[in-house]
């Protein structure tokens, strides 16, 4: 791009910030905004009030021997008036190269009385450097008036991005053409966008800064909605331009429906059956399923992916589960076979710790397609290596673990110009827009309702210093024949550590407390068959207490088990919070889970006060995003979430709402076909490059 102001070295500071455009320029939007339209000669300030000073220094005194300390700075100011104004800060000796005798500046903040010199005050203001060269054409921008405050990029201060964004405006005509669709425009009443864009960037006199920093203003509104509006079309483009592949066209026939009521163990919920019905009827279309199942912990979403496997496999097809972790792979394995292989299905796992010999065998059996039905294990089934006579549906479980890139691999791995269906399980529900959003090309299905006979877990928060208590109580259910879990965090950075507490707890917890009982060991750390003799062991009863690091945190079934005890639950995130306490209250008793902690801080007391008073999985999620926020939530890369310039998924969740109906509605209805070609080019050509997943031809 080519502005007044901006050469080489510029520019490439301002690309480093995603800064590539003209349009990118102005739709990078201030972080907050500054009242500085109250100027004032010094003599007239009065105490109490935040004011602008336009002044110069007169002297300055760098941190002398008693202040060293606190490193204060000092600086005299003077416009003329009678009186001079005091700026002080603290930690400031970097300032005595800048704050020079001479220099002219533009002071910000609140006025307060020094006791000390009896004059007036300005402590820690803002301030920018007035120079005499300063471009003419932006006087009068930086003060005397609400002014927008710019995330620097890179030595391109907000002062100098202010100049810039000021002079692009300047150059534009007034009216332009705008790029949302006339129809959308109309029915929603859009403000105009170049006034929107304008008044971002430099309120108008008089806007209440409470609602500009809350980006409640009405041109802010617009250009979120924009935002998310671009967005959602290009997801809607895709999405059906996927609705095209060709896929296979499962059916639904008595054979089908008959062997799914020879496998169920109990009746469905309603809202099993509700997504089940979903699925078929996808399955049924010639084109590929996209769907993800939604439900909390304990909702019931392995039997669903069951069924859909038998619709599958009795269509001749082949069934890939594809989960995150060894423990739960293996479990899954576990799982569907004792469900299916009675009616005469092949299931074979395949994770890291078969042997090579195992893993030549299967290979060979999986490519031949007749032989087995369906093989479930982790990152290893989606190896090059690995190929499926007939791959017909691929269920990958606990979808945030997962990239878009190796569902990809894993769809690639059905016949030749056929794409099998693909189903994905997630028990870290979102609302339903969110989901639509983030998962973008797939549909949602969620299952809102949890198997009868469940009593929702009693949580409760105990200090580490009563842990004393914690243990009796875990004594009182094991005396009553139930089992516990007794768990601790798992720290990325130190899976070592962690596992360390998890040993020394189990050494104390066998020998000290419980020296009568059996406790066992669950560890990352283990062998494969050592965790899976750990898991059998607590399975059939043979241990009552297991202790364990997070490895258990997904997919473990033993439903006598109904205490959860967590320590250092103020390390662990909401999300994994609520799925370790889901691995108990799955049998009819009451079950519980504990939270011990040590040190806590807001967020963390704010996190164990949410488990404390919800069971509500979605409610968790949501409160679990707000307080981490989207990016950390999801992991932005693997998510495919794009990072928005002024939107924010949670705070703007009734905006993205329009957007995605109003998407919807143009995509799908629209005003001509003209205007539809015109928004797909506007599309490719301008959010292309920032969603990267807008490809239509
Ligand atoms: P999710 O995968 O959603 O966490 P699971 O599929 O593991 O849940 O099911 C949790 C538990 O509930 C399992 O023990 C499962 O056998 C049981 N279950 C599932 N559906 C029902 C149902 N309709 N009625 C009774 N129990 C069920
Ligand atoms: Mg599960």
């Amino acid at each position: 791009m080519y502005v007044k102001g901006v050469g080489p070295a510029r520019a490439k500071m301002l690309e480093a910030k995603g800064l590539h455009t003209v349009e990118d320029l102005l739709t990078y939007s201030p972080f907050r905004y500054e009242d500085r339209s109250n100027v004032k000669p010094i003599s007239e300030l009065a105490v109490g009030e935040t004011a602008t000073v336009l002044a110069e220094v007169r002297s300055a005194r760098a941190p002398g021997f008693q202040k060293k300390r606190l490193g204060l700075f000092e600086a005299v100011f003077t416009d003329g008036s009678r009186v001079s104004l005091l700026g002080k800060w603290f930690h400031g000796g970097y300032l005595a190269d800048v704050l020079q005798p001479g220099t002219r500046v533009a002071l910000f903040g609140k006025i307060e009385f020094d006791g000390y010199s009896g004059s007036v005050m300005i402590m820690h203001p803002e301030f920018e450097i007035l120079r005499d060269d300063d471009d003419p054409d932006t006087t009068g921008l930086h003060t005397g008036r609400i002014v927008p405050v710019y995330e620097a990029a890179g030595k391109v201060s907000t002062r100098a991005i202010r100049s810039i964004v000021w002079k692009v405006l300047e150059s534009m005509p007034s009216r332009m053409e705008d790029p949302v669709p006339a129809a959308v425009r109309d029915k929603l009443q859009l403000p105009d966008r170049w006034q929107a864009i304008r008044d971002m960037h430099f309120p108008p006199s008089g806007t209440d800064l409470r609602l500009l920093n809350n980006f409640r203003a009405a041109g802010q509104q617009r250009l979120i909605f924009e935002e998310f509006f671009w967005l959602e079309t290009g997801l809607t483009l895709k999405k059906n331009e996927a609705r095209f592949q060709r896929g296979i066209a499962f059916e639904l026939t008595d054979k089908v429906r008959e062997q799914i009521k020879r496998m169920l163990p109990f009746r469905p919920t309603g809202a099993q059956k509700k997504v089940l019905k979903e699925i078929a009827e996808d399955m049924a279309t010639p084109h590929p399923m996209y769907r993800l199942v939604q439900g909390d912990v304990g909702s019931g979403k392995t039997l669903v992916a069951a069924e859909s496997a038998i619709i599958a496999i009795e269509n001749g097809y082949q069934v890939a589960v594809l989960a995150p972790t060894e423990i739960l792979a293996t479990q899954h394995y576990f799982y569907f076979k004792r469900l299916l292989e009675p009616l005469g299905y092949q299931i074979v796992p395949l994770t890291g710790s078969n042997t090579a010999k195992e893993k030549a065998s299967i290979k060979r059996a999986l490519a031949a397609g007749t032989f087995i039905q369906m093989a479930v294990g982790t990152h290893a089934l989606l190896e090059p290596d690995v190929e499926f006579g007939n791959l017909g549906l691929a269920i990958v479980d606990e979808q945030h673990r997962f990239g878009v890139e190796q569902r990809q691999k894993l769809m690639a791995k059905g016949r030749a110009g056929q794409h099998p269906d693909v189903l994905v399980m997630t028990a870290t529900p979102i609302p339903r827009t969110l989901a639509l959003t983030l998962y973008g090309d797939l549909d949602v299905s969620i299952i809102d309702e949890l198997p009868p006979g469940r009593k929702p877990i009693v949580t409760k928060h105990a200090k580490q210093d009563r842990i004393e208590q914690v243990w009796s109580f875990v004594r009182r259910e094991i005396d009553a024949g139930r089992q516990a879990y007794v768990v601790y965090p798992l720290i990325e950075e130190s899976e070592t550590q962690s596992m360390k507490a998890a040993q020394k707890m189990h050494e104390h917890l066998s020998t000290v407390v419980f020296p009568d009982l059996k406790v066992g060991l669950l560890h990352g750390k283990l062998a494969q068959d050592a965790k899976e003799a750990a898991m059998d062991a607590f399975k059939r009863g043979e241990t009552q207490i297991l202790v364990s690091t997070t490895v258990i945190e997904v997919g473990v079934d033993v439903p006598n088990a109904s205490v959860m005890v967590i320590e250092q639950a103020e390390r662990f995130g909401l999300s994994q919070l609520h799925q370790l306490r889901g691995r108990v209250g799955r049998g009819a008793e009451q079950s519980y889970c504990i939270l011990v902690t040590e040190k806590l801080g807001d967020i963390a007391r704010e996190r164990i006060r949410t488990m404390t008073e919800s069971t509500d999985g979605f409610h968790i999620a949501e409160m679990d995003l707000k307080l981490r926020g989207p990016g950390e939530f999801f992991g932005t890369k693997q998510s495919g979430l794009p990072a928005f310039r002024l939107g924010n998924i949670i705070r703007d969740k009734e905006i993205l709402e329009l957007a995605r109906t109003e998407a919807g509605e143009f995509v799908g209805n629209p005003p001509s076909q003209g205007e539809l070609q015109k928004a797909i080019r506007y599309l490719q050509d301008h959010w292309q490059r920032r969603y990267g997943l807008v490809q239509v031809g």
